[in-house]
C-alpha cells in the first residue's frame, strides 16, 4: 500500500504498445445492441400476445433480463465514448441502452465517469465505495444489521443483488442531481423518469401478469448479471488514498462467450486503466500489465470472487482490511493477505 501509482502513471507506460486503432470508436456495437433490442421486444410481443405456460414464459424473462444486462454494459461503453464520439448521439445511444435499468446518460456520466473513475475506492468519494467502520458507526438506522451473523447477512446481501444497481441508481439521483445546474437538474430528472414512466405504464398496455413476466423478473436478472460483475469489481479490495487500479480493482475471468456478450467487462482493472479504450483491446492490455507488474495484477474466476464475497464482511477497517462488526474479526483485502486460491479468505489478526 505504500507504493501506489495512478492510473495515469501506469497508462503512460503501457499506451505505447498499444495500437491506435484501440483507442478509435466503434461504432458498429451498435448491432449487438441492436440485436438485444430485436429479442427483447419480441419475448414482449410473445408475452403479451399468449397465455404463456409459467416455465416458458420464466424463460423468455430469463432473456429479456440477459439483454437489459447485455444492453446495461452497452449503455456503459457508449457513455465512455468509445462507440460514438459525437455527444448529442452518445447521451440518446445511451438512453436507450440503459433505459430498462432507468439510468439517464447525464446521471451515469456524473456519477460513474466522473466519481467512481476519477475517486476509485476513496472511502469518501468514491461512490461506490463501502463503508469504513468509522463510517457504520455513525449510520444508526442501518447499525441493527451488523449485528445479525455473517451468513446471514451474506444471504441477505446476495439477495439484494436482484435489486442493488436499480437501488443505487435511485440513490445516486438523489445525491447528485442537485450538483448540476438549476437548467441541467430538468433534463437529469426527466431522463430518471421517463424510462420509469414507460415501465409502469406497460403494466395498463399488457396486464399484471404479462408485465411480471416481461419486465418485473427481467429487471431482477438484470440487476442480478450487472451486479455480480459491480460487486466482485472493486468490494474485495482495499480502499487506497491514491486511485491505483492494480491495487483497488479486481478482473474476473468468465466463459469467452460470456466476454462477448458483455463487451469484456470483465476486464476492469484493464477498464480502469484505459476507460475509453475498445474492450477487444483489454487482452493485450492484460498482458502487458502481467509482464511489467505481476505482483500486483489482481485476477479471479468471477464465481470464486463471488464465493469469496460471501465468506467476507463488507465493511472496511483501516483501508486494508475488512471486518466483522459483530466479531470484530478482521479479514485481510486482496493484495492484503486475503487469499483467493482457498475458498475461505485466510483471518488475519492485527
Ligand atoms: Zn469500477
Ligand atoms: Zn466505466
Amino acid at each position: 500500500m505504500n507504493d501506489l501509482h495512478s492510473f495515469s502513471w501506469y497508462a503512460a507506460r503501457i499506451k505505447k504498445h498499444l495500437p491506435p486503432e484501440a483507442f478509435k470508436p466503434v461504432p458498429v456495437r451498435l448491432f449487438g445492441g441492436f440485436t438485444y433490442l430485436v429479442i427483447t421486444l419480441t419475448c414482449f410481443l410473445i408475452i403479451a400476445s399468449n397465455p404463456l405456460p409459467t416455465l416458458i414464459a420464466l424463460v423468455l424473462s430469463f432473456m429479456i433480463g440477459a439483454c437489459f444486462a447485455g444492453l446495461g454494459f452497452l449503455g456503459h461503453e457508449i457513455l465512455h465514448g468509445t462507440v460514438v464520439r459525437n455527444a448529442l448521439l452518445r447521451d440518446i445511444l445511451g438512453a436507450i441502452a440503459f433505459w430498462p435499468l432507468s439510468t439517464g446518460p447525464k446521471l451515469w456520466r456524473k456519477w460513474h465517469n466522473l466519481n467512481h473513475h476519477v475517486h476509485t475506492q476513496h472511502d469518501a468519494n468514491d461512490p461506490d465505495a463501502w463503508p469504513t467502520l468509522e463510517r457504520i458507526s455513525r449510520m444508526n438506522m442501518f447499525k441493527w444489521i451488523y449485528g445479525l451473523p455473517l451468513f446471514i447477512r451474506s444471504f441477505f446481501a446476495f439477495i439484494s443483488l436482484t435489486v442493488q444497481f436499480t437501488a443505487h441508481s435511485i440513490k445516486m439521483f438523489f445525491t447528485y442531481v442537485k450538483e448540476f445546474a438549476p437548467k441541467k437538474q430538468r433534463d437529469v430528472f426527466l431522463q430518471m423518469i421517463l424510462p420509469w414512466v414507460t415501465w409502469i405504464s406497460l403494466i395498463f398496455v399488457i396486464g399484471i401478469r404479462n408485465w411480471i413476466f416481461a419486465y418485473f423478473i427481467p429487471l431482477l436478472i438484470a440487476n442480478f448479471i450487472v451486479m455480480a460483475y459491480i460487486s466482485t469489481n472493486h468490494r474485495l479490495n482495499p480502499l487506497t488514498p491514491i486511485n491505483d487500479p492494480l491495487a483497488n480493482s479486481l478482473t474476473v475471468t468468465v466463459p469467452k462467450i460470456v466476454d462477448i456478450l458483455h463487451f469484456n467487462f470483465s476486464y476492469h482493472t484493464e477498464h480502469h486503466l484505459f476507460p475509453g479504450m475498445n474492450p477487444k483491446y483489454y487482452p493485450l492490455v492484460k498482458e502487458h500489465i502481467k509482464a511489467m507488474w505481476p505482483e500486483r495484477y489482481h485476477e479471479m474466476p468471477m464465481t470464486r470472487a463471488l464465493i469469496t464475497l460471501w465468506h467476507t464482511p463488507r465493511v472496511y477497517h483501516e483501508q486494508t482490511n475488512l471486518i466483522d462488526p459483530r466479531t470484530s474479526e478482521t479479514y485481510g483485502s486482496l493484495g492484503n493477505k486475503l487469499y483467493p486460491k482457498s475458498i475461505l479468505p485466510k483471518k488475519t489478526t492485527d
